[in-house]
């Protein structure tokens, strides 16, 4: 397939994963082609659903010129990163290579081809552990391991080529997203699982034995960690406000994505007793390497600047989404 006459090709890297698959729906509902770069190294082939593939690895830059040549997107919504704090710790170079090197690759051939839009994935995880307090955009950028540095070194190269080339580039940043496509088409799939909600679901479903709390004895109400979750149904849509505020040509800008609120561990699994009818399952484990104890980040700027609110996410509603989707065995089912 080539571009179609009459649609914008938006190219989304990663969406063969959980979030830029929910994009590719987004997009397409919108009267856009998504056309998916992914290497399937983490996605599931099941997730591609809206468009067509490109089975290319971002470290292949011959392959990704062809797929701009094919294309020729209007612009990139750059989700593909690995994104597991543990891992990253364990083998950062595999981290750098991946995202750091990777994106580098995906940026210069956007450029080559004269494609300067760019809606960029980043994390909150830049910041690094501020200690519970209030994450904004201009918050200190310290991050604690080589996934948020990683992708803080692709920020610092995109404001770079923003001046050198003219890259025009919205960066999201966000931590714990949660749910699924309402209409239970779509959602988060990994194996193994190492996600809050998605775990928390397999315990009550009796597909694991039980929730394993990582830690009691930090310092918060309960002593469990406290996270700030976002629907990924509202990230997409600030992805999509992204994406209009660059086609109107307002230049690049950051925007951190989170609903303010933060909610501790046990009282997700309330959440989850509530709106699944069931007990969850759980124990207490120690701690988990690298984990802060609480954060939570705010979204005045989206919300001002992009008009963006976190309709969706309240924790009912996440929730519902997700064991709505987890019902239908995801991919594997
Ligand atoms: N968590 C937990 N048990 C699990 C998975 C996660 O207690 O099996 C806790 C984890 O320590 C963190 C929160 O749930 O405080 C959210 O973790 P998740 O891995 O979902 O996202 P992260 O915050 O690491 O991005």
């Amino acid at each position: 397939m080539t571009q179609s006459a009459d649609k914008h090709v938006i190219l989304v890297t990663g969406r063969a994963g959980y979030i830029g698959s929910h994009a590719c729906k987004a997009l397409s509902r919108a009267g856009y082609l998504p056309v998916t770069l992914d290497n399937l190294s983490t996605g599931w082939g099941g997730a591609v659903k809206f468009g067509p593939l490109a089975e290319v690895d971002l470290l292949d830059r011959p392959a990704l010129d062809a797929v701009f040549a094919q294309y020729k997107p209007s612009a990139v919504m750059h989700f593909a990163a690995l994104s597991q704090v543990g891992e990253a710790t364990r083998d950062p170079a595999r981290y750098w290579r991946n995202n750091f090197c990777g994106s580098l690759n995906l940026l210069e051939a956007m450029l080559a081809a004269g494609c300067r839009d760019l809606v960029f994935s980043s994390t909150c995880a830049t910041h690094g552990d501020q200690d519970g307090v209030m994450l904004h955009e201009d918050s200190l950028q310290q991050p604690l391991n080589a996934y948020g540095a990683s992708k803080l070194a692709v920020e610092g190269l995109i404001r770079d080529l923003g001046a050198s080339d003219g890259l025009n580039a919205v960066i999201f940043r966000y931590f714990n997203v949660a749910g699924a496509d309402p209409e239970a088409e779509i959602g988060e799939w990994h194996q193994p699982e190492t996600h809050l909600i998605p775990v928390m679901l397999e315990a009550v479903a009796g597909a694991r034995p039980e929730l394993v709390i990582h830690g009691r004895d930090y310092p918060t109400p309960d002593g469990t960690c406290i996270r700030d979750y976002v629907h990924v149904c509202d990230l997409i849509e600030a992805h999509m406000r992204g994406l209009d505020w660059l086609r109107a040509g307002r230049g690049s800008r950051v925007f951190n994505l989170g609903t303010g609120v933060g909610f501790t561990v046990a009282e997700v699994i309330g959440a989850c007793r509530a709106a699944t009818g069931r007990k969850v399952p759980h124990i207490y484990g120690p701690r988990r390497m690298g984990d802060a104890a609480a954060l939570v980040c705010g979204s005045q700027r989206a919300h001002e600047e992009l008009g963006w609110i976190a309709a969706r996410s309240s924790l009912k509603l996440m929730i519902q989404d997700a064991w709505r989707w987890y019902q239908t065995g995801g991919y594997s089912g």
